[in-house]
């Protein structure tokens, strides 16, 4: 073991070290991929990889980072967009890695998982130090039996849990129930002021993850970290971003602002206990006004501000304002340390609800912001997602503003407005996002610390300009590398265009694609995946599908996704059709996967708020929009779905993808290159004839 950091071995003999201690075989992508992220680490230069299915991604960065970890003392952090690959790298990847490594280096690599604070066990809400946030479903006698035995659950383990994470109950419990029992970052009260600090799940987290070499967290938390004012995750200079591709999505997510009567009504709780009635009665008028409009309002993007949307949001704001001014002065709770909990938790409601509503005023220029208290500078909203936010739009040029017509505003417009449909108890909702976080990646995620960004799929169209972009990095600021595959792409997998189909529609499933689906089915005797690009198309397949095959159909929704993919894994004969989970989250080595049948092109919805305004201000900046947004958007998906393929060396079989604008649109060669390269074909004589060489042979 060397005592000393500079007598550390490379990377190329750490690698080969951790291989062989795992058992595996060198490859040749892995061996390029490892060291160039050496090499970026070394010379601080972000670096974007795409490493396919099967070469051995996680290893190839996990290595260097040690290595750096070890060298410089601080830790790497590792974020990932879903819990499966969090919970790949804990609970396999880094012990052996960990047990191979361990002797050639100065101490044995430790590694940590850190979540959001709402994922943990919150022992001072637990104590009954906040309030519980009960609303009118649990009046409903169903939702109170479901929800009370979950909470009689999460009681039970909490008096055995050493973590206090989320996670570890199963199944799984609600987020109603969990609510009872957690808290925000915002919502805490902080480890030094509340009465069980010292024990908090949280901070214990937060402690391991400070002592580790390598932490582990996701996209969201690694967002938040990046763009708040305070740290929440350990001291770090290396990021590597695993599932880089969810990048975006998931940043966006993070800023995301709603307002709805329940994000209203919740303020209005929280408040209700601590302030004047009549003050708190305001909100929820303010609250009542803002049901009814958006009761009759219709869904969708919202591009020019009615009055009356204006007027109640300026309301709500001001109400909400109110509030707070009577909630006092934010740091007396030294002299009323019993209520802290209860008025930490009212102003995070509350400044939510403000914040929220003054974003949206502002999302449509100055004039329809107002004047009014919302102007108030004492408002404590530094470091919010918010601050970031309006720093982001005014470094990028992107402050809110009029022009003097529609294309000079839509260029200086920086967030989109749009009204979410009420779902259920869900009541419609209307949310904010910023049309780019480019600005906002480049300016808190970029700045200070050298980042990998790794995954199968990110070279779209055949370069990774389009993603660069989306992450506002620029030409010279990073380095780009696609190390390929370890499969043999043309000779284990064709992908077929079915040209003879007719254009999909907006009516359906067409009846053609029914019978292709059936014939192609039959051909490859089940073992298949449809990938459909909505719910009521999958639906439809599959109930007019299951009357015409004999082999078992399963649907998503059926039952939970991972039982399904179970299910599906198990019985060669069996196919599974679904949407987008089944896009990315099918892991199926060997015969039971044989056929990839693809209905459409993937393109988000026209009706989809953000992407289409995304794509109206590239237009309008002078870009192409439809190829920046709707294409890229369909590449990355048709990309992921298609990668469900070939799994392991082994592994054989066909794409099938029904819609022949694949072939034939305009747009097709930068779709086309975004694909793995399959032999290519559009003959269904041939296809069938492959499906069914390849069961005799399975
Ligand atoms: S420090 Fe925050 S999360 Fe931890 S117990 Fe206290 S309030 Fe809860």
């Amino acid at each position: 073991m060397p005592k000393d950091r500079s007598e550390l071995p490379p990377v190329e003999e750490l690698l080969t070290a951790a291989v062989t201690g795992l058992g595996g075989v060198e490859r040749p992508g892995q061996v390029k991929m490892a060291q160039a992220v050496g090499d970026a680490i070394e010379s601080e230069e972000h670096l974007a990889v795409q490493a396919g299915t099967g070469t051995g991604k996680s290893l190839a960065y996990l290595v260097p980072a040690i290595r750096h970890a070890a060298e410089s003392g601080d830790a790497v952090v590792v974020s990932t967009a879903t819990i499966a690959l969090q919970r790949q790298l804990v609970d396999r990847d880094l012990p052996r890695l960990a047990d191979a490594l361990e002797s050639l280096l100065p101490h044995r690599p430790e590694f940590a998982i850190l979540k959001g604070r709402r994922n943990y066990l919150c022992r001072h809400k637990m104590a009954a130090g906040m309030p519980e946030d009960e609303d009118d479903q649990l009046f409903d006698p169903r939702e109170v039996s479901a929800t009370g035995r979950m909470v009689q659950r999460i009681q039970d383990w909490a008096n055995e849990t050493e973590t206090g994470d989320r996670d570890e109950i199963v199944p799984g419990v609600s987020d109603q129930a969990w609510r009872q029992f957690s808290v925000t970052a915002r919502e805490c009260l902080g480890a030094q002021r509340c009465p069980s600090g010292a024990d908090c799940f949280a901070e214990l987290a937060r402690e391991r993850a400070g002592e580790a070499d390598v932490v582990v967290t996701n996209h969201a938390l690694l967002a938040i970290d990046a763009m708040e004012d305070f740290a929440v995750l350990p001291e770090h200079d290396v990021v590597v971003v695993d599932e880089a591709h969810e990048l975006v999505d998931r940043v966006t997510s993070v800023v995301t602002g709603e307002l709805s009567e329940s994000t209203v009504s919740l303020a209005v709780r929280r408040a209700g206990r601590l302030i004047e009635q009549g003050v708190a009665d305001r909100l929820q008028e303010a609250g009542e006004d803002l049901r009814a409009l958006l009761a009759v309002a219709p869904p969708g993007r919202v591009d020019t501000l009615p009055q009356s949307l204006g007027m109640t949001l300026a309301l709500v704001r001001d109400a909400a304002f109110a509030c707070i001014t009577a909630l006092g002065p934010r740091n007396k709770d030294k002299d009323d340390p019993e209520n802290a909990g209860l008025r930490k938790a009212a102003f995070t409601a509350l400044d939510e609800v403000h914040d929220t509503a003054q974003r949206m005023l502002d999302a449509f220029g100055p004039a329809a912001g107002g004047d009014g208290a919302g102007d108030d500078e004492d408002m404590d909203s530094a470091g919010s997602p918010d601050s970031a936010r309006s720093r982001d739009s005014a470094s990028s040029g992107g402050a809110n503003g009029g022009g003097t017509d529609a294309r000079s505003e839509e260029v200086h417009r920086a967030e989109v407005v749009w009204l979410e449909e009420g779902r259920g108890r869900v009541p419609p909702t209307l949310r904010v996002a910023p049309l780019s976080v480019g600005g906002m990646l480049r300016d808190k995620l970029f700045g200070d610390r050298t980042v990998v960004l790794t995954s199968a799929t990110l070279a779209l169209g055949g370069t990774f300009d389009s993603l660069s972009r989306q992450w506002g990095l620029r030409t010279g600021e990073w380095t780009g590398l696609d190390v390929g595959s370890p499969f043999d792409h043309p000779r284990r997998g064709i992908l077929y265009v079915a040209t003879h189909l007719p254009q999909p529609g907006r009516d359906g499933l067409p009846e053609a694609y029914v019978d292709e689906i059936a014939e192609l089915i039959e051909a490859a005797g089940g073992r298949t995946l449809g990938l459909f690009s909505s719910m009521r198309a999958a639906k439809a397949a599959t109930e007019a599908l299951r009357e015409r095959l004999d082999v078992p159909l399963l649907c998503q929704g059926d039952d939970s996704t991972s039982q399904l993919v179970k299910q599906f894994a198990g019985d060669p004969a069996t196919c599974l059709f679904g949407t987008l989970s089944l896009w990315q989250g099918v892991d199926v080595p060997g015969p039971s996967l044989t056929l990839v049948i693809i209905d459409r092109i993937p393109f988000p919805r026209p009706d989809d708020p953000l992407a289409s305004a995304r794509q109206r201000h590239v237009a309008a900046t002078g870009g192409n929009g439809f190829m920046a947004v709707a294409a890229t958007h369909a590449a990355l998906l048709l990309a992921q779905g298609a990668g469900r393929l070939l799994r392991s060396m082994d592994d054989r079989g066909v794409v099938a993808v029904l819609d022949p604008r694949l072939a034939t649109a305009r747009y097709s060669g930068f779709l086309l290159n975004s694909l793995p390269p399959f032999w290519r074909t559009t003959d269904p004589a041939k296809v069938r004839e492959a499906l069914r060489r390849l069961t005799a042979d399975a």
